[in-house]
Protein backbone atom coordinates (compact mmCIF):
# COMPACT_ATOMS: atom_id res chain seq x y z
CA UNK A 1 0.00 0.00 0.00
CA UNK A 2 1.38 3.41 -0.83
CA UNK A 3 0.23 6.20 1.36
CA UNK A 4 0.33 10.04 0.43
CA UNK A 5 0.63 13.11 2.38
CA UNK A 6 -2.42 15.04 2.23
CA UNK A 7 -4.05 18.25 4.58
CA UNK A 8 -6.57 17.97 6.90
CA UNK A 9 -8.66 20.13 5.30
CA UNK A 10 -8.81 18.43 1.76
CA UNK A 11 -9.59 15.64 3.79
CA UNK A 12 -11.79 17.17 5.79
CA UNK A 13 -13.32 18.37 2.31
CA UNK A 14 -13.62 15.06 1.07
CA UNK A 15 -15.44 13.61 3.97
CA UNK A 16 -18.15 16.61 4.15
CA UNK A 17 -18.49 16.07 0.52
CA UNK A 18 -19.48 12.02 1.29
CA UNK A 19 -21.37 12.86 4.39
CA UNK A 20 -23.43 14.47 1.91
CA UNK A 21 -24.12 12.33 -0.58
CA UNK A 22 -25.41 9.51 2.39
CA UNK A 23 -27.79 11.94 3.72
CA UNK A 24 -31.37 11.49 4.74
CA UNK A 25 -32.05 14.58 3.47
CA UNK A 26 -31.28 14.11 -0.17
CA UNK A 27 -29.57 17.44 -1.78
CA UNK A 28 -31.96 19.78 -2.80
CA UNK A 29 -32.87 20.36 1.53
CA UNK A 30 -28.73 20.61 1.63
CA UNK A 31 -28.42 23.03 -1.03
CA UNK A 32 -31.81 25.57 0.52
CA UNK A 33 -30.14 25.22 3.60
CA UNK A 34 -26.93 26.39 2.55
CA UNK A 35 -28.13 29.04 0.62
CA UNK A 36 -30.09 30.40 3.90
CA UNK A 37 -27.40 30.25 5.58
CA UNK A 38 -25.52 32.45 2.54
CA UNK A 39 -28.58 35.03 3.08
CA UNK A 40 -27.99 35.02 7.17
CA UNK A 41 -23.98 35.82 6.49
CA UNK A 42 -24.37 38.47 4.32
CA UNK A 43 -27.22 40.12 6.52
CA UNK A 44 -24.35 39.91 9.53
CA UNK A 45 -22.46 43.11 10.30
CA UNK A 46 -19.49 43.74 13.13
CA UNK A 47 -17.71 41.23 15.40
CA UNK A 48 -20.35 38.56 14.22
CA UNK A 49 -19.05 38.53 11.00
CA UNK A 50 -15.86 38.66 11.69
CA UNK A 51 -16.07 35.38 13.73
CA UNK A 52 -18.44 33.71 11.92
CA UNK A 53 -17.51 29.91 10.61
CA UNK A 54 -17.83 30.37 6.94
CA UNK A 55 -17.18 26.69 7.12
CA UNK A 56 -21.09 26.52 7.50
CA UNK A 57 -21.17 27.90 4.20
CA UNK A 58 -20.38 24.58 2.25
CA UNK A 59 -20.56 22.15 5.44
CA UNK A 60 -24.13 21.15 6.52
CA UNK A 61 -23.04 19.43 9.26
CA UNK A 62 -22.06 21.43 12.03
CA UNK A 63 -20.41 18.65 14.57
CA UNK A 64 -18.03 17.76 12.14
CA UNK A 65 -15.14 20.33 12.18
CA UNK A 66 -11.71 20.59 11.54
CA UNK A 67 -10.41 21.41 15.01
CA UNK A 68 -7.01 22.43 14.67
CA UNK A 69 -3.64 22.55 12.34
CA UNK A 70 -6.05 22.48 8.55
CA UNK A 71 -3.23 23.22 6.73
CA UNK A 72 -0.95 20.26 8.00
CA UNK A 73 -0.03 17.66 6.25
CA UNK A 74 -0.98 14.22 7.23
CA UNK A 75 -0.38 9.99 6.18
CA UNK A 76 -1.06 8.59 9.12
CA UNK A 77 -3.84 9.17 11.94
CA UNK A 78 -5.21 8.04 14.87
CA UNK A 79 -8.93 7.71 14.86
CA UNK A 80 -10.93 7.37 18.05
CA UNK A 81 -14.80 7.51 18.59
CA UNK A 82 -13.97 9.61 21.61
CA UNK A 83 -10.84 12.00 21.11
CA UNK A 84 -10.09 14.15 24.17
CA UNK A 85 -7.77 15.79 26.16
CA UNK A 86 -6.48 12.15 27.49
CA UNK A 87 -6.21 10.82 24.17
CA UNK A 88 -4.34 13.38 22.34
CA UNK A 89 -1.69 13.09 25.62
CA UNK A 90 -1.59 9.55 24.91
CA UNK A 91 -0.90 9.91 21.56
CA UNK A 92 1.77 12.45 22.08
CA UNK A 93 2.98 9.75 24.19
CA UNK A 94 3.36 7.30 21.33
CA UNK A 95 4.78 9.91 19.01
CA UNK A 96 7.44 10.15 21.88
CA UNK A 97 8.15 6.85 21.58
CA UNK A 98 8.78 7.00 17.92
CA UNK A 99 5.45 6.23 16.39
CA UNK A 100 4.59 8.66 13.52
CA UNK A 101 1.21 9.41 14.00
CA UNK A 102 0.40 13.06 12.03
CA UNK A 103 -2.90 13.67 13.49
CA UNK A 104 -6.33 12.65 14.50
CA UNK A 105 -10.10 11.90 14.00
CA UNK A 106 -12.23 12.28 16.76
CA UNK A 107 -16.32 10.68 15.90
CA UNK A 108 -17.54 12.33 18.74
CA UNK A 109 -17.40 16.03 18.18
CA UNK A 110 -15.26 18.43 20.46
CA UNK A 111 -14.96 22.36 20.19
CA UNK A 112 -17.44 24.40 18.47
CA UNK A 113 -18.30 20.83 16.68
CA UNK A 114 -20.28 19.85 20.11
CA UNK A 115 -21.31 23.10 20.66
CA UNK A 116 -23.49 22.73 17.76
CA UNK A 117 -24.64 19.61 17.56
CA UNK A 118 -28.11 20.69 18.04
CA UNK A 119 -28.19 22.07 14.47
CA UNK A 120 -27.97 18.69 12.82
CA UNK A 121 -30.57 17.27 15.03
CA UNK A 122 -32.88 18.57 12.28
CA UNK A 123 -32.11 16.07 9.95
CA UNK A 124 -34.10 13.60 11.92
CA UNK A 125 -36.99 15.67 10.33
CA UNK A 126 -36.57 13.07 7.28
CA UNK A 127 -35.37 10.04 8.96
CA UNK A 128 -39.41 10.37 10.48
CA UNK A 129 -40.89 11.56 7.21
CA UNK A 130 -39.13 8.31 5.93
CA UNK A 131 -40.87 6.04 8.14
CA UNK A 132 -44.02 7.99 7.41
CA UNK A 133 -44.28 10.48 10.67
CA UNK A 134 -46.05 13.45 9.09
CA UNK A 135 -43.79 16.80 8.25
CA UNK A 136 -45.39 19.13 11.05
CA UNK A 137 -45.54 16.64 13.66
CA UNK A 138 -41.79 15.68 13.08
CA UNK A 139 -40.67 19.57 12.89
CA UNK A 140 -42.72 20.13 16.07
CA UNK A 141 -40.52 17.78 18.31
CA UNK A 142 -37.04 17.79 16.42
CA UNK A 143 -37.33 21.44 17.27
CA UNK A 144 -38.12 21.28 20.93
CA UNK A 145 -35.56 18.60 20.99
CA UNK A 146 -33.00 20.63 19.47
CA UNK A 147 -33.48 24.02 21.63
CA UNK A 148 -33.19 21.20 24.57
CA UNK A 149 -29.67 19.53 23.07
CA UNK A 150 -28.37 23.57 22.67
CA UNK A 151 -29.09 24.60 25.85
CA UNK A 152 -27.34 21.71 27.55
CA UNK A 153 -24.29 21.85 25.42
CA UNK A 154 -23.76 25.61 25.89
CA UNK A 155 -22.33 25.44 29.26
CA UNK A 156 -19.67 22.96 27.70
CA UNK A 157 -15.88 23.58 28.25
CA UNK A 158 -15.63 23.32 24.56
CA UNK A 159 -12.19 25.18 24.21
CA UNK A 160 -10.11 22.72 26.33
CA UNK A 161 -9.83 19.74 23.36
CA UNK A 162 -8.98 22.27 20.63
CA UNK A 163 -6.51 23.90 23.51
CA UNK A 164 -4.69 20.59 23.85
CA UNK A 165 -4.69 19.73 20.27
CA UNK A 166 -2.88 23.57 19.64
CA UNK A 167 -0.80 22.68 22.53
CA UNK A 168 0.69 19.69 21.83
CA UNK A 169 0.86 20.35 18.04
CA UNK A 170 -1.51 17.49 16.76
CA UNK A 171 -3.90 17.83 13.94
CA UNK A 172 -7.66 17.18 14.80
CA UNK A 173 -10.94 17.56 13.25
CA UNK A 174 -13.82 15.39 14.31
CA UNK A 175 -16.62 13.44 11.88
CA UNK A 176 -19.54 13.05 13.60
CA UNK A 177 -23.00 13.25 11.55
CA UNK A 178 -20.67 12.96 8.29
CA UNK A 179 -19.62 9.22 9.28
CA UNK A 180 -23.15 8.33 10.81
CA UNK A 181 -24.67 9.17 7.55
CA UNK A 182 -22.67 6.20 6.18
CA UNK A 183 -23.67 3.60 9.02
CA UNK A 184 -27.41 4.86 8.76
CA UNK A 185 -27.68 4.49 4.81
CA UNK A 186 -25.59 1.12 5.43
CA UNK A 187 -27.59 -0.44 7.84
CA UNK A 188 -31.34 0.62 5.77
CA UNK A 189 -29.75 -0.87 2.84
CA UNK A 190 -28.18 -3.72 4.63
CA UNK A 191 -31.39 -4.74 6.33
CA UNK A 192 -33.96 -3.71 3.54
CA UNK A 193 -31.52 -6.61 1.57
CA UNK A 194 -31.66 -9.21 4.25
CA UNK A 195 -35.24 -8.56 5.13
CA UNK A 196 -35.30 -10.57 8.58
CA UNK A 197 -38.83 -11.81 9.37
CA UNK A 198 -38.32 -12.45 13.19
CA UNK A 199 -36.30 -10.42 15.80
CA UNK A 200 -34.04 -13.55 16.13
CA UNK A 201 -33.34 -13.32 12.30
CA UNK A 202 -32.70 -9.49 12.49
CA UNK A 203 -29.97 -10.48 15.37
CA UNK A 204 -28.47 -13.17 13.45
CA UNK A 205 -27.97 -11.07 10.02
CA UNK A 206 -26.77 -8.18 12.04
CA UNK A 207 -23.97 -10.67 14.16
CA UNK A 208 -22.92 -11.47 10.34
CA UNK A 209 -21.63 -7.41 10.06
CA UNK A 210 -17.86 -7.59 10.80
CA UNK A 211 -17.55 -4.79 13.77
CA UNK A 212 -20.83 -6.22 15.81
CA UNK A 213 -18.85 -9.51 15.90
CA UNK A 214 -15.87 -7.47 16.83
CA UNK A 215 -18.15 -5.70 19.74
CA UNK A 216 -18.69 -9.52 21.56
CA UNK A 217 -15.63 -9.71 22.66
CA UNK A 218 -16.14 -6.70 25.02
CA UNK A 219 -19.93 -7.91 25.69
CA UNK A 220 -21.51 -5.22 24.07
CA UNK A 221 -22.83 -6.98 20.72
CA UNK A 222 -26.14 -6.15 19.48
CA UNK A 223 -29.15 -6.58 22.24
CA UNK A 224 -32.93 -6.68 22.22
CA UNK A 225 -34.05 -3.62 24.42
CA UNK A 226 -37.29 -4.07 23.98
CA UNK A 227 -39.69 -7.35 23.05
CA UNK A 228 -38.86 -10.47 22.16
CA UNK A 229 -36.89 -12.47 19.71
CA UNK A 230 -40.06 -14.47 18.44
CA UNK A 231 -41.80 -11.18 17.53
CA UNK A 232 -41.89 -10.73 13.98
CA UNK A 233 -39.49 -7.33 12.81
CA UNK A 234 -42.40 -5.78 10.82
CA UNK A 235 -41.80 -1.86 9.13
CA UNK A 236 -38.11 -0.69 10.47
CA UNK A 237 -36.84 2.34 11.17
CA UNK A 238 -32.86 3.37 12.33
CA UNK A 239 -31.71 5.44 15.18
CA UNK A 240 -28.11 5.98 13.80
CA UNK A 241 -27.65 9.58 12.67
CA UNK A 242 -28.87 12.76 13.37
CA UNK A 243 -26.51 13.79 16.22
CA UNK A 244 -28.16 12.20 19.35
CA UNK A 245 -31.62 11.11 20.51
CA UNK A 246 -34.96 12.89 19.90
CA UNK A 247 -37.50 12.98 22.86
CA UNK A 248 -39.15 10.56 23.74
CA UNK A 249 -42.70 11.80 22.39
CA UNK A 250 -41.38 10.78 18.71
CA UNK A 251 -42.31 6.93 19.60
CA UNK A 252 -45.73 7.48 19.80
CA UNK A 253 -46.09 9.04 16.35
CA UNK A 254 -43.90 6.32 15.03
CA UNK A 255 -45.99 3.29 16.56
CA UNK A 256 -49.02 5.82 14.75
CA UNK A 257 -47.02 5.20 11.22
CA UNK A 258 -46.34 2.26 11.92
CA UNK A 259 -43.17 1.26 12.83
CA UNK A 260 -42.67 -2.42 14.30
CA UNK A 261 -39.19 -2.01 15.48
CA UNK A 262 -36.44 0.60 15.82
CA UNK A 263 -32.75 -0.36 15.52
CA UNK A 264 -30.63 2.08 17.16
CA UNK A 265 -27.24 2.69 17.66
CA UNK A 266 -28.29 2.75 21.67
CA UNK A 267 -31.35 3.90 23.17
CA UNK A 268 -31.66 6.12 26.80
CA UNK A 269 -34.10 4.95 29.34
CA UNK A 270 -36.95 6.85 29.06
CA UNK A 271 -36.93 5.91 25.55
CA UNK A 272 -37.17 2.43 25.99
CA UNK A 273 -39.88 2.83 28.71
CA UNK A 274 -41.89 4.71 25.76
CA UNK A 275 -41.15 1.80 23.03
CA UNK A 276 -42.57 -0.80 25.94
CA UNK A 277 -45.63 1.51 26.64
CA UNK A 278 -46.05 1.52 22.06
CA UNK A 279 -45.32 -1.76 21.70
CA UNK A 280 -42.40 -0.83 19.70
CA UNK A 281 -39.57 -3.96 19.65
CA UNK A 282 -36.01 -1.69 20.08
CA UNK A 283 -33.16 -3.62 19.13
CA UNK A 284 -29.38 -1.85 20.20
CA UNK A 285 -26.92 -2.66 17.81
CA UNK A 286 -23.93 -1.52 19.59
CA UNK A 287 -22.30 2.40 20.09
CA UNK A 288 -18.89 1.73 19.59
CA UNK A 289 -19.33 -0.38 17.15
CA UNK A 290 -22.01 1.20 15.22
CA UNK A 291 -20.16 4.12 15.09
CA UNK A 292 -17.08 2.36 13.74
CA UNK A 293 -19.51 1.31 10.65
CA UNK A 294 -19.80 4.53 9.64
CA UNK A 295 -16.30 5.84 10.44
CA UNK A 296 -14.99 2.74 8.57
CA UNK A 297 -16.93 3.12 5.37
CA UNK A 298 -15.93 6.74 5.09
CA UNK A 299 -12.46 5.70 5.76
CA UNK A 300 -12.31 3.37 2.81
CA UNK A 301 -13.34 6.21 0.55
CA UNK A 302 -10.37 8.06 1.82
CA UNK A 303 -7.77 5.78 1.48
CA UNK A 304 -9.09 5.23 -2.12
CA UNK A 305 -8.63 8.88 -2.43
CA UNK A 306 -5.70 9.38 -0.61
CA UNK A 307 -4.09 6.23 0.48
CA UNK A 308 -4.06 7.47 4.24
CA UNK A 309 -2.80 5.15 7.07
CA UNK A 310 -5.01 4.81 10.11
CA UNK A 311 -4.33 3.93 13.92
CA UNK A 312 -7.22 2.52 16.21
CA UNK A 313 -7.87 4.67 19.29
CA UNK A 314 -10.50 5.07 21.76
CA UNK A 315 -13.27 2.78 21.02
CA UNK A 316 -12.46 2.78 16.75
CA UNK A 317 -12.20 -0.87 15.47
CA UNK A 318 -11.17 -0.63 11.99
CA UNK A 319 -12.55 -2.87 9.17
CA UNK A 320 -11.63 -2.75 5.38
CA UNK A 321 -14.48 -3.34 3.31
CA UNK A 322 -12.38 -2.67 0.08
ZN1 LIG B 1 -21.75 7.88 18.83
Amino acid sequence: MVFFVVKLKKLHEFAIEEGKKEDPRGSDQISKLLDKREDEYEDLEGVKKEKYDEDKLNNPFDDSKLIFGADREVEKLAVGIDIETQDLLLLDRLREKGEDIDGAIAHHPVGRALANLHEVLKLQVDTLVNVDVPVSQAESFVKKRSKDVMNGTHGGNHPRAPKTAELLNIPLMSLHTAADNHAHQFIKDYLEEKDPYKISDLMDVLLEIPEYKWALEYDMGPTIFNGDEDNRVGKLAYDYTGGTELGKERLEKMAQSGVNTIVAMHMSKDQIEEAQEQNINVVASGHMSSDSIGLNILLDKAKKEFGIDIVEFSGFKRVSRL
